[in-house]
């Protein structure tokens, strides 16, 4: 490692893997930082959420220069391979280098955000080092919540100007993100016997490709519990099929790659059934050619239920499921970018509870968007007698055009690498959202080196990208 440009950067990021840091235990990490900060006799505090804060004085020469805060966070996804011993709570993480690659073995590499945060303490204990005064903010618990960002009071940093460690992509600066909000439904339902003469069917679409619900939302994926709903409520109309059993998607936050349903119809309509269901699947491969090559459409005969569903509540959960809006719903008018969407993220029966749920999430830059969207997914859901609950969620953060950082950011980029940085915004939520909210007329851009992988024991850093993202910030810094 010791061989690794810039040296100071990769000394840091090895001393922070010793650290154990899983979101929400930050404990161990949070301890270090306040000792890494009073061992430099620099001004370092903690907020009651865990949040740190270490400042740096001006260099000789930069004292009339504005501070500038940047911003990583201190926990990271603890993800790893089933045939590895590794117990995020107490072990150093494994770094070894593969070509331009850093990973870590069998294990998550906790480049997010670790190499933000070894950044920032490579700027603080420099002694040579030109820059304004600076504000090291390390958050906590980034990953499962924001909850960190969440808790931070408006007065816990100073600076006007921020700039955000936590990119994926070099020569990509953001310069905005999505706010967000999830809209729940849940229908009471009864036991009603399953008439005479039925058959059963199992349903099952899968092998869909999936995806995070905001960031690849526009790429034109299949949403499994949409190629669903369309079966169910072609059955309901046409030979009036009862609902048995749901179990469609997975977590909230990904659009469903898989989704199964249980339905009984008359049994003199199985062959119809069976004939409508590969029609279904022919449309369906077709639409979706190019992005669902892996599709599978499975119909199987399984033992008539007892009971079904009640026939009210089913065709209301069908009905609601065929119309409830889902995917890319507007696209920003200045960028190339999605504005607003929602996702249909999973729709399941629990049979002690007598109940059947549905978790949606709805995103946009603009919150009034955002706040209509929800209200037009809730709407549906009322229609159809659900309880409908629609959560706070957390606030988006708007391009600024007039941005000075940014203007910055552009010019020292061109100036060291001869070309434009794509500047643009992304359709997920970041922890500049948060702060946009707490501190007004905060000036933002965020950026990092390349990693790939990311959340999976895959994760890898290309190496040569950290020194350039370290050139950058130094620049910015001398700069501005
Ligand atoms: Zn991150």
């Amino acid at each position: 490692m010791s061989n690794l440009v810039p040296e100071s950067v990769f000394r840091c990021f090895a001393e922070v893997n010793k650290i154990p840091r899983p979101s929400k235990k930050e404990e161990q990490m949070i301890e270090f930082l306040l000792q890494f900060g009073h061992r430099m006799g620099l001004e370092t505090r903690r907020d009651e959420t865990g949040n740190v804060i270490i400042r740096k004085p001006a260099t000789p020469g930069m004292e009339g220069r504005p501070t500038v805060i940047l911003q990583s966070h201190m926990d990271m996804v603890c993800e790893k391979n089933n045939d590895v011993e590794f117990d995020f709570t107490r072990d150093a993480i494994q770094t070894y280098v593969d070509g331009e690659w850093m990973k870590a073995k069998g294990t998550t590499l906790g480049a997010d955000d670790g190499i933000g945060v070894a950044m920032e303490m490579a700027l603080l204990e420099a002694t040579d080092i030109p820059h304004g005064p600076l504000e090291c903010v390390f958050t906590r618990d980034e990953e499962t919540g924001l909850s960190g960002a969440f808790g931070m009071k408006g007065d816990f940093m100073s600076g006007r100007y921020l700039i955000n460690l936590d990119s994926e992509d070099e020569g990509e600066i953001f310069v905005s993100c999505a706010g967000g909000c999830g809209t729940t439904a849940v229908w009471s339902y009864a036991d009603q016997p399953t008439p005479d003469h039925s058959f059963a069917l199992r349903l099952t679409v899968k092998g869909l490709t999936g995806g995070h619900s905001g960031d690849d939302i526009d790429k034109k994926r299949a949403n499994a519990n949409k190629l669903l709903a369309r079966f169910l409520y072609h059955g309901m109309k046409k030979w009036g099929l009862l609902l048995a059993d749901i179990q469609a998607g997975g977590l909230h936050n990904a659009i469903p790659r898989e989704a199964s349903a249980t339905v009984v119809i008359p049994f003199d309509k199985k062959e119809e059934a069976r004939v409508d269901w590969n029609l279904l699947a022919a449309a369906a491969e077709e639409e979706y050619s190019v992005t669902e090559k892996g599709m599978q459409f499975l119909m199987e005969s399984t033992d008539v239920p007892k009971t079904v569903v009640d026939k009210q509540t089913g065709d209301n959960v069908i009905r609601a499921m065929q119309a409830v809006d889902n995917g890319v719903m507007a696209m920003c008018q200045d960028i190339a970018l999605v504005e607003t969407s929602s996702n249909l993220a999973s729709i399941r029966l629990n049979a002690e509870a007598h109940e059947i749920k549905a978790i949606t999430s709805q995103r946009s830059s603009i919150l009034s968007a955002r706040q209509n969207m929800a209200a037009t997914v809730a709407a549906v859901f009322e229609l159809s007698g659900a309880r409908v609950e629609t959560g706070e969620g957390y606030p988006g953060w708007k391009m600024n055009p007039d941005s000075h950082l940014l203007k910055v950011a552009v010019a020292e980029y061109k100036k060291l690498f001869g070309k434009e940085p794509v500047v643009r915004g992304i359709h997920a939520g970041l922890e500049c959202g948060l702060f946009s909210e707490k501190y007004p007329g905060m000036d933002m851009v965020s950026f990092g080196p390349t990693l790939r992988g990311v959340h999976s024991p895959d994760e890898r850093l290309l190496v040569p990208t950290v020194d350039m993202v370290w050139r950058h910030l130094l620049s910015i810094l001398a700069n501005i």
